[in-house]
């Protein structure tokens, strides 16, 4: 048995009544305990003058998969420089350990091909001290849009696209779904350039309407914690911000989550023709609570973009900067698309991109809808997350940043007259307790008895860019990782995966569907769990619950 005692921090625990007054958080064993005050305990640390919140998690971030690597590979050159590119691609060891760092204990892979799975658990099992996840693909693959053609719009093949997600979830080992340009990906290997939410899908004949809606509702039934995680239509393009709306409506109060939607919430309007849509974005979150965000917010800097999004990823590859782009593809599943990208406080676009997430930030009101992520690295790396707090705490320093900008939208940007400034509380919520609640993992994200002790101490300061840059101490699972920045444990972190019931009968069907059109035979397609252990270097198997079944 082992304890320790930190003493007289400042709890910050969105999940039970806030308390000012000093208190001291025990842990036993790796979870965090009720101690009696005068209890001994084998390690005691003085955390006044700190707060004490629980390990970050981070629900969208590039960390695994081909991807990353395809971006490593795309940009040597900025691998020698300090500071560059080397920062928005980390390895996976210096990913693991940015993060712990900063106080994060737990990131989630967003984009993960079924037919890359193994790769996408390897490297994810590579990074150290962090516990992972990965949300598999849906919704372009050949199989699933079959599936959904054939049973026209009576939506007659319902239950068989059900239980090939169930067997899908399972088989890859995966947290969650997400779809990407729904139908989109599929569209663009037709020679489609682009797919709103009602157009049809030239060959499939189907929408991404139906896509959106039919995958949302069998994730739902298949009772997976995290709702659809949804990368919508027209990624980047003027205007986008009709299809994200749409989007919305599509879903018709299934519960899902908007990813990256700083890119998704744009107008039309201004000389430009281009401007901030995020007042009507925020309006339709706050009048849907069935539907939670994350912002995929800009930093200015070079970066490198890492898509599923092949068709929006090609579109855009001219403003590749350096000027060179990767597509590709695996097994008709779904797409891959890497640019690199530089954003530039002089540009009109990208300083309004700037603006428009911490629009969203602003103005959407339940904080426990929203995520802060950078969509790293396609935003901005995920080291930015200090400066990007910031940002959200404090006015005066938002509106220094904010001159520094193209004039245009320094002067005339809405951002101006928006005064909240966003609570440690708030922050809180944002990057630890409302991420665990998104993806229904019970034991993380909040400091109550019986959690995960998984702990970030940062010392209060007023420069909050500083304060949650470098905590005094981070524990992973009761076990000291970080102190003042220093990596001094690297512990292996866990694997977070979801085993919905379906119908086995589906793998008849999907076992000749993969000897006819796969490259690997369907018996060695599913990771057991002796295998996804062996893949997530001997860490620990955190399967979440599912919840009933609710048709
Ligand atoms: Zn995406
Ligand atoms: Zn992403």
């Amino acid at each position: 048995m082992s304890t320790l005692r930190l003493k007289g921090g400042r709890i910050i625990d969105p999940t039970q009544p806030a308390v000012e007054t000093p208190q001291d958080l025990c842990v036993r064993d790796g979870r965090i305990a009720l101690l009696d005050a005068r209890a001994p305990v084998d390690v005691e640390i003085d955390a006044s003058g700190c707060v004490v919140m629980a390990g970050g998690i981070d629900l969208h971030t590039h960390i695994g998969g081909g991807k990353a690597n395809l971006s490593r590979l795309l940009m040597p050159e900025t691998h020698r420089l300090e500071d560059a590119c080397g920062g928005c691609v980390p390895s996976t060891l210096d990913t693991g350990h940015r993060y712990a760092q900063m106080g994060y204990t737990a990131a989630f892979e967003p984009a993960m091909i079924a037919s890359n799975a193994r790769h996408a658990h390897m490297e994810m099992g590579d990074t150290p001290i962090l516990d992972h996840g990965a949300y598999v693909m849906l919704g372009n693959d050949e199989f699933f849009l079959q599936l959904l053609s054939e049973g026209g719009a009576a939506g007659r093949n319902f239950e068989t696209i059900r239980d090939y997600m169930g067997w899908t979830l399972r088989a890859t080992r995966a947290m969650g779904v997400k779809v990407v340009n729904p139908a989109g990906i599929s569209a663009f290997k037709f020679n489609q350039r682009k797919l709103d939410v009602d157009e049809q899908h030239v060959h499939w004949q189907v929408t991404p309407r139906q896509v959106l809606h039919t995958l949302a509702r069998a994730l739902r039934e298949l009772g997976v914690p995290h709702p659809l995680h949804i990368h919508g239509s027209n990624l980047g393009v003027p205007g986008n911000v009709e299809s994200t709306l749409e989007t919305i409506r599509a879903l018709e109060g299934l519960p899902a989550h908007l990813t990256h939607v700083q890119f998704h919430a744009y107008g039309t309007e201004g000389a430009k023709k281009f401007s901030s849509a995020a007042l009507e974005l925020a309006q339709a979150v706050n009048a849907n609570p069935n539907i939670s965000i994350d912002v995929g917010q800009i930093m200015f800097g070079q970066t490198v973009t890492a898509s599923g999004d092949t068709m929006r990823q090609h579109a855009q590859s001219a403003l590749g900067s350096p000027r060179k782009w990767v597509g590709s593809d695996i097994e008709c599943e779904a797409g891959c698309g890497i640019v690199p990208f530089r954003y530039r406080e002089q540009s009109y676009v990208n300083a309004l991109q700037w603006v428009i997430g911490l629009e969203l930030f602003l103005l959407v009101r339940d904080p426990w809808r929203v995520v802060l992520t950078t969509d790293h690295p396609n935003g901005g790396p995920f080291t930015s997350y200090p400066h990007l707090i910031r940002l959200l705490m404090d006015r005066s320093f938002r509106e220094e940043q904010l001159a520094r900008l193209h004039p245009e939208v320094a002067a005339e940007c809405a951002l101006r007259s928006i005064t909240r400034e966003l609570s440690l509380e708030e922050i809180a919520i944002m990057t630890r307790a409302a991420p665990a609640r998104l993806l229904g993992l019970s034991e993380r994200g909040h400091l109550r008895e019986g959690a995960a002790a998984d702990i970030a101490v940062y010392r209060e300061q007023a420069d909050r860019e500083a304060m949650f840059q470098v905590p005094d101490c981070v524990f992973k699972d009761g076990t000291l990782v970080a102190r003042a920045g220093q990596i001094v444990a690297a512990p292996t972190g866990g694997t977070h995966f979801v085993e919905p019931d379906y119908d086995r009968g589906i793998e008849k069907r999907l076992r000749a569907h993969f000897a006819a059109q796969g490259a690997v035979q369907f018996d060695n397609i599913a990771i057991g769990h002796d295998e996804l252990c062996r893949c997530c270097n001997g860490g620990r198997l955190l399967p979440a619950a599912c919840f009933g079944a609710s048709p």
